[in-house]
């Protein structure tokens, strides 16, 4: 019932196949001039990864690392839509390689990522414009990468080492026409018993939730199509007559006193179960997703981090660069962190917590006109007390995070407060009650920012920070339907915090000062956040934790002798400060202060 018409003919759609030789990722000019063979739907590729070694060796490597790269597939895809279609609301592409792809345009415009698989994670969908189906042909292109988002764990183990020899099955390559009546009454129907399973049974809106649900499965019969009309109108009595016509705009009914704010992330780590390499690709098949959806859903908000991040996609991918400063431009995507990359926030030097953001306020003041005014690290694993002065010195006066919630032994006593450093400086943070920067913006997220909330007495609002993450993604579709949904029901009742969409973090921060006497009604946290929780990671793999620290110290001697040569011989002019070359320098060293890099969580 959720498809209306599937069609997988090899004359509808015409699939040819280029498989990038051994670990190589070339980029989409270089794979565009291949030999490109014909392919078709079930055929499978692979290994996720080729290590030629004897077998000793590879037992040794996957011992080490849980790192390896994958391999690549490119695939041409040309359709052939039949007119009938014409007559529907959405026709997709749907494409599952099991694995992460992208989806680019045939000029080399990333368009969208492409989860495949069953995990909650999914997503295989592509919305052919209107314009191609009424003109009957469309043609993309696809990179797929043997690896899920969470590398290619054994029995999907994330921490285990990688299965270095699985291979994938291309299990669609389907033209659908989605009903989207159904598709509608499965995410009416999601909301409603996530309403009657997050709420006590004692309220209003729980009750009416529960019985709405059971009517709309009594009402709904899998033969019948006009049962799914009527079971969605069963539904808009507890969403509102008419919710769903209203789109964003449902966010300016009810109250304007908005407990829950939400803001799209996509936590990448820029190394974990994955090499730098694969992190480049997750930034591309990321964020295009996100600027699609932001020319669908008018008030998302979309946040990131990690200058380094942003000038890979530079690098490689220009044309979606110039997609995200356009969003930047209008306001919608959004910068936070100020930082070179989410550094570890103990070990490096005080002088390498200066530079990740001296290094990463250039960067976007330079590409996007503006610095960043929210320090972020969410999962950086415990805070030394010298960053309250840091994070003002670089601009900064708010800062997020919440790895604290991971804690083992105490449970951190604030949400909101402020953070004294260790010199007096103090910066407003909020560690989110929601417990996560992957929130899946369901209704318990939602109830959880306020219940879970630890000083509701001075502030009540909070961070809702979702979108899938660590391997990337960021939001979903369903997501952003879920939320549109619950802020509906709070329209009509007081027993769901109202959300609200659109407001950027900053905007967050501002309401908390202004609600909170300039922040004197607030709690104090003096000197470091210390994280309960993660201890190995400042003891194991000394190796990497001294290459950084000889680098740090190189580096410092560095710019010493060549500040005293440009001094000495300024008055000859033959030497030029080398500053471009200790820059880049200077950029290794910050990249690899990953907060699973220098820990050695990613070994
Ligand atoms: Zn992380």
């Amino acid at each position: 019932m959720l498809f209306t018409h599937r069609v997988d003919d090899s004359h509808r759609v015409k699939l040819e196949v280029w498989s990038a030789p051994g670990l190589s990722k070339p980029l989409f000019q270089e794979a565009m001039k291949q030999n490109f063979k014909p392919a078709k739907k079930g055929d499978s590729f692979g290994p996720s990864y080729t290590l030629k070694l004897a077998p000793r060796f590879e037992v040794e490597y996957m011992r080490v690392t849980r790192s390896p790269s994958a391999t690549n597939h490119w695939w041409k895809v040309a359709l052939d839509i039949p007119s009938y279609f014409q007559q529907y609301e959405r026709v997709q592409f749907e494409f599952d390689p099991g694995c992460e792809a992208m989806i680019f345009s045939t000029d080399g415009t990333p368009l969208q990522g492409i989860t495949g698989g069953f995990g909650g994670d999914r997503r295989v969908e592509h919305i052919i414009p209107a314009s191609a189906v009424k003109k009957g042909t469309y043609s993309i292109v696809i990179e797929s990468s043997c690896n899920g988002m969470f590398g290619v764990p054994w029995n999907g183990d994330t921490i285990a080492p990688p299965d270095m020899n699985r291979f994938f099955g291309l299990a669609s390559a389907d033209l659908v026409v989605p009903n989207m009546d159904a598709w509608g009454l499965l995410a009416d129907f999601n909301t409603l018993k996530e309403i009657s399973e997050t709420l006590t049974g004692n309220t209003g809106l729980q009750n009416k939730a529960l019985v709405a649900a059971n009517e709309i499965m009594n009402i709904f019969d899998n033969k019948d199509l006009a049962s799914v009309k009527k079971a969605r109108k069963r539904a808009e009595e507890v969403f509102g007559s008419g919710w769903e016509k209203k789109g964003e705009k449902i966010y300016d009914e009810g109250t304007d006193r908005h407990q829950v704010w939400g803001i799209g992330y996509c936590h990448i780590d820029t190394a974990w179960l994955w090499p730098y390499r694969v992190t480049q690709q997750k930034v591309a098949r990321s964020w295009s997703t996100q600027v699609d959806l932001m020319e669908r859903y008018p008030e998302h908000r979309f946040t990131c981090s990690q200058a380094q991040q942003f000038k890979w996609l530079e690098e490689l991918y220009p044309p979606l660069f110039e997609r995200v400063r356009e969003k930047v431009k209008a306001g919608t995507f959004h910068l936070v962190g100020g930082a070179w990359v989410e550094n570890d926030a103990n070990m490096p030097s005080g002088e390498a917590l200066v530079r990740q953001f001296t290094h990463g306020q250039r960067y976007f003041e330079t590409r996007f006109g503006k610095r960043c005014e929210t320090a972020w690290l969410p999962d950086s694993f415990g805070l030394t007390g010298a960053y309250p002065q840091l994070m003002r010195m670089a601009g900064m006066k708010y800062f997020f995070t919440q790895k604290l919630s991971w804690n083992n032994i105490n449970v951190f006593p604030h949400s909101t407060f402020n953070w004294v450093g260790i010199d007096g400086t103090q910066v407003l943070c909020h560690m989110t009650p929601v417990d996560t920067y992957t929130a899946q913006a369901t209704v318990n997220d939602i109830n959880k920012g306020v219940t879970n909330h630890k000083n509701l007495e001075s502030s009540d609002k909070s961070l809702l920070v979702f979108g899938n993450g660590d391997g990337g993604g960021g939001p979903l579709p369903k997501m952003l339907d879920n939320l549109r949904r619950i802020r509906a029901a709070s329209n009509n009742s007081r027993e769901l915090p109202p959300v609200i969409m659109g407001p950027l973090v900053e905007d967050f921060f501002d309401k908390v000062l202004e609600e909170s006497n300039a922040g004197t009604d607030l709690p104090t946290w003096n000197g470091e956040l210390y994280l309960e929780f993660h201890r190995g990671t400042y003891t194991s793999h000394g190796s990497i934790k001294k290459g950084n620290r000889k680098s740090e110290i190189l580096l410092r001697d560095v710019e010493h002798v060549a500040t005293l040569a440009s001094l000495y011989r300024y008055h000859k002019h033959d030497y030029e400060y080398p500053k471009a070359k200790i820059d880049v320098c200077w950029e290794k060293v910050l990249l690899n202060q990953f907060h699973d890099v220098l820990p050695g969580s990613a070994m």
